[in-house]
């Protein structure tokens, strides 16, 4: 019997994922995955469509969330584990932060406006259909209309936090989110910290409240996982590890193509049991 893995950062076509949540869990399930979450961006529909397909595969569906937050002008993305979906307070800053997001794709729309870049809001959030619209639909449709010849030229070129269509993904702080995730009985984890690329913030994250830090993730090298280890073991954060699969619409990386022991899903279950909010 080979050790347990599981991988705890997967996105569906409830956010900026090509895949259905059932597809998801079944390639989980092929790559012999024990745990998964589902971790969509400021979206836990997923969660009630995945957890049927997961228990007939007899697999373990950890019920997740990535929340956006920003922090001196970065986009910081927060993970939340073991989440309770229907929280209120959960329920009413998704409903804020969703509508917030289609605000920012008209905002993005008219700034691409006045570069030359004329692509329609309304196709893009046809594309995001009933998941939560994010960067990666607008990419696809400067794809589809010729902008660019690949998605990351998006975020070179036009999308990206030093471009003309940059808007930030949600204006509340960290200390926010983490809160409305610990309200509702989650675990708060910074996701790869990589991407923030500023070490110094996460101390202040945990006086806010964080207890996690991603520390295996698809877009770190073994020298960044090195690093979040060290800054992990000093903080006393739980380390968790994901792919971050999006399927075609980020890197086409497979699910699973990061896997963490089993041992770190019964210690952010240990975790959950003993601390108080
Ligand atoms: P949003 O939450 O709307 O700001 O979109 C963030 C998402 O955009 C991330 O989760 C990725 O899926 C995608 N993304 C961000 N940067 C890049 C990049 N350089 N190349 C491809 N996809 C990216
Ligand atoms: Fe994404
Ligand atoms: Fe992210
Ligand atoms: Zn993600």
């Amino acid at each position: 019997m080979p050790a347990k893995t599981a991988d705890l950062h997967l996105h569906t076509t409830f956010s900026d994922g090509i895949d259905a949540p059932a597809r998801v869990v079944e390639l989980a399930k092929q790559v012999g995955l024990a745990a998964i979450a589902i971790t969509d961006h400021d979206n836990t529909e997923a969660l009630a469509v995945a957890q049927p397909v997961a228990k007939r595969l007899g697999i373990e569906l950890i019920p997740g969330i990535e929340m956006s937050a920003s922090a001196e002008g970065q986009e910081v993305h927060l993970l939340g584990f073991f989440i309770d979906p229907a929280h209120p307070g959960m329920v009413q800053h998704l409903k804020e932060q969703q509508a917030r997001r289609i605000e920012r794709v008209h905002e993005m729309v008219k700034r691409l406006g006045q570069v030359g870049v004329r692509i329609d809001a309304a196709e893009v959030l046809t594309l995001a259909g009933e998941g939560t619209v994010g960067r990666p639909h607008v990419a696809r449709i400067l794809l589809k209309h010729g902008y660019i010849a690949s998605l990351p030229e998006a975020f070179s070129k036009y999308i990206g936090p030093k471009n003309p269509g940059f808007v930030p993904g949600s204006p509340l702080l960290p200390a926010q989110v983490i809160r409305v995730i610990r309200d509702s009985g989650g675990i708060p984890v910074l996701a790869h910290p990589i991407y923030l690329d500023r070490d110094l913030l996460i101390e202040q994250f945990v006086r806010d409240g964080l207890a996690g830090l991603e520390v295996y993730h698809s877009g770190h090298n073994p020298e960044a996982v090195r690093r979040y280890e060290e800054i992990a073991d000093r903080l006393s954060l739980l380390k968790t590890g994901g792919s971050d699969y999006h399927g075609t619409s980020k890197e086409g990386l497979p699910v699973g193509a990061v896997k963490i022991p089993y041992a770190l899903v019964d210690a952010l279950r240990q975790w959950k049991a003993t601390v108080p909010r």
